[in-house]
């Protein structure tokens, strides 16, 4: 961590005792096949000189090339930073010794959440601004003043904020639809909490969101028509992903998965959903095996359950149908298996945020509403089948 980490909550909370209202969002937002062929000239808009580019050693090879030859093609020099494959300390530190001497004055990280998580960090450390080109629609981190960095190890460790978001963020979608589509589904189970999450914060006057303020009624509107555009082109975008085609649904679901599900949970709100998926993360089964998103799907089955809410059902059903996890044997673990049960609910209610939700959250309470939503889930699989989720866990 820098010497004095930016807390959002602290800053606004040191501001008066009435907290604002606040929405944050990268500066510019591009999404479109081919997009990425034309990054030198958004980047030329910027007055910038030189550029460091981060990308994994496969990302540098495929689409961040392409990236590389149109950002030199403007004039604009560029220094190469091959990530390691994990947002730890170790190795922002690493990548920030090697790139000071350079003197960039932007940071354009290229690829997954972990790229995008690390970039943010090293951005940060170097002073300039970043440019996020997320290769996956994986998850709701891109458009986001955060990040999660891990141990080396790969456990969660800590989350980073910045004062800043990301002066654009710009999505390929013609490499979105040549990615595995599993990474799609992901997103959309990540997407999908962001609207239960947010309405929970709604109806909370006391709710903070990770901007460190009260939730926008902007964010909630981005957080519903998130997942109305999922429920409505989910399996449509996922079918044409299978099938490495780009199509008006996948654009749709990339925008929800990206820029809605981004801002959404940043300014609208978290509650249940997302602290639970983080204490999954510390059971390595979980966490080496799944992604993120596929861990917040069950999560805000765990939500809906709690809260008894009418869209459990719902949410269970499109989310057996697309291939996400919806009972513990989807996710490597057994509703027999206390002792895990009690590790995700005592990491839970460590989390300020699982405490939006309406009810006195107890350890009990956690622990049941995994389990209701457990048995929900396997009811659900058997009648809708688990071919979604064995095309992609096999
Ligand atoms: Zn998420």
């Amino acid at each position: 961590m820098s010497e004095n980490p930016y807390s959002p909550r602290a800053f606004f909370t040191g501001l008066g005792d009435r907290l604002p209202r606040v929405l944050l969002s990268p500066q510019k937002y591009v999404q479109g096949p081919g997009v990425l062929n034309h990054l030198g000239e958004h980047l030329s808009l910027l007055a910038v000189e030189k550029v460091a580019v981060l990308g994994s050693k496969r990302c540098l090879e495929n689409e961040a090339a392409r990236a590389i030859n149109s950002i030199k093609s403007v004039g604009i020099d560029v220094a190469i930073a091959q990530f390691g494959g994990e947002c730890s300390l170790y190795e922002i530190e690493n990548q920030v010794e090697t790139l000071s001497p350079e003197k960039p004055d932007f940071l354009v990280a290229l690829g997954g959440g972990k790229t995008v998580d690390a970039g943010r960090c090293i951005a940060e450390r170097l002073s300039v601004p970043i440019v996020i080109a997320p290769t996956l629609a994986s998850n709701d981190a891109p458009c986001s003043a955060l990040s999660v960095v891990y141990t080396t190890e790969g456990v969660q460790e800590s989350v980073e904020f910045f004062a800043r978001n990301p002066t654009l963020v710009i999505v390929d979608t013609e490499v979105v639809a040549n990615a595995d589509e599993r990474y799609l589904v992901a997103g959309i189970g990540d997407a999908m909490a962001t609207w239960y999450e947010a309405k929970v914060c709604r109806a909370n006057t006391a709710a903070v969101t990770p901007a460190g303020a009260r939730p926008t009624l902007a964010a909630y509107a981005m957080s519903m028509i998130c997942a109305e555009t999922l429920y409505e082109f989910g399996e449509e975008a996922i079918a044409a992903v299978a099938e490495s085609r780009n199509n008006d649904s996948l654009e749709k679901v990339v925008e929800a998965n990206t820029l809605l599900s981004g801002i959404g949970f940043e300014s609208g709100g978290l509650a249940m959903a997302h602290p639970l998926a983080l204490a999954y993360t510390r059971i390595n089964r979980v966490h080496n095996n799944y992604l993120h998103g596929e861990i917040v799907a069950i999560s805000t089955m765990a939500q809906l359950a709690l809260e008894e809410s009418t869209d459990m059902h719902k949410a269970a059903r499109f989310f057996a149908r697309v291939g996400l996890p919806v009972h513990l044997g989807q996710l490597s673990m057994s509703p027999d298996n206390l002792d895990e049960l009690d590790i995700l609910a005592e990491v839970t209610m460590t989390n300020p945020n699982a405490h939006h939700m309406p009810m006195k959250l107890s350890h009990s309470l956690i622990k049941q509403s995994i389990l209701d939503a457990h048995h929900v889930g396997v009811k659900i699989s058997d009648e809708v089948g688990d071919q979604a989720y064995r095309r992609l866990h096999h």
